[in-house]
């Protein structure tokens, strides 16, 4: 039976427009996009989301979703979810289901009126 690590969302509602580096190695993969490119993963990050579509799911975080049941399935640039008998599978039960030594993960929320939310992971790599 796999054990299941939740990794720690640190919550940034005063600070959500905050850059954020990799703690690991210091890179910052949204800085691209802000400049209208590609988000550009570090062999850290382990998902990138937002409220309303998947950003970046690393093929690490994916095995450890199937491993746990869910089945990743990557569509246009977004990532559907999709677990057998739970058709109300949210975020809260991805992110639960990717387990991952020592992750740490930023839970980016903006108020009223744009009420959107990003969430970006990273944790260190063995070797
Ligand atoms: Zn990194």
């Amino acid at each position: 039976m796999p054990t299941t690590t939740t990794i720690p969302f640190i919550e940034m509602r005063k600070f959500y427009h905050q850059e954020i580096h990799c703690p690991f190695c210091g890179k910052d993969p949204e800085r691209d996009m802000r400049d209208g490119g590609e988000f550009a993963p570090c062999e850290h990050t382990l998902l990138m989301s937002h409220s309303e579509f998947w950003i970046y799911l690393s093929d690490r975080a994916e095995k450890s979703l199937s491993a746990n049941g869910i089945s990743a399935e990557r569509n246009d640039g977004d990532v559907m979810f999709t677990k057998p008998d739970d058709e109300d599978l949210d975020y809260d039960d991805v992110f639960a289901a990717i387990e991952a030594d020592e992750a740490v993960g930023f839970h980016r929320i903006v108020g009223p009126p744009a009420m959107e939310s990003t969430w970006i992971a990273f944790a260190p790599v063995s070797e």
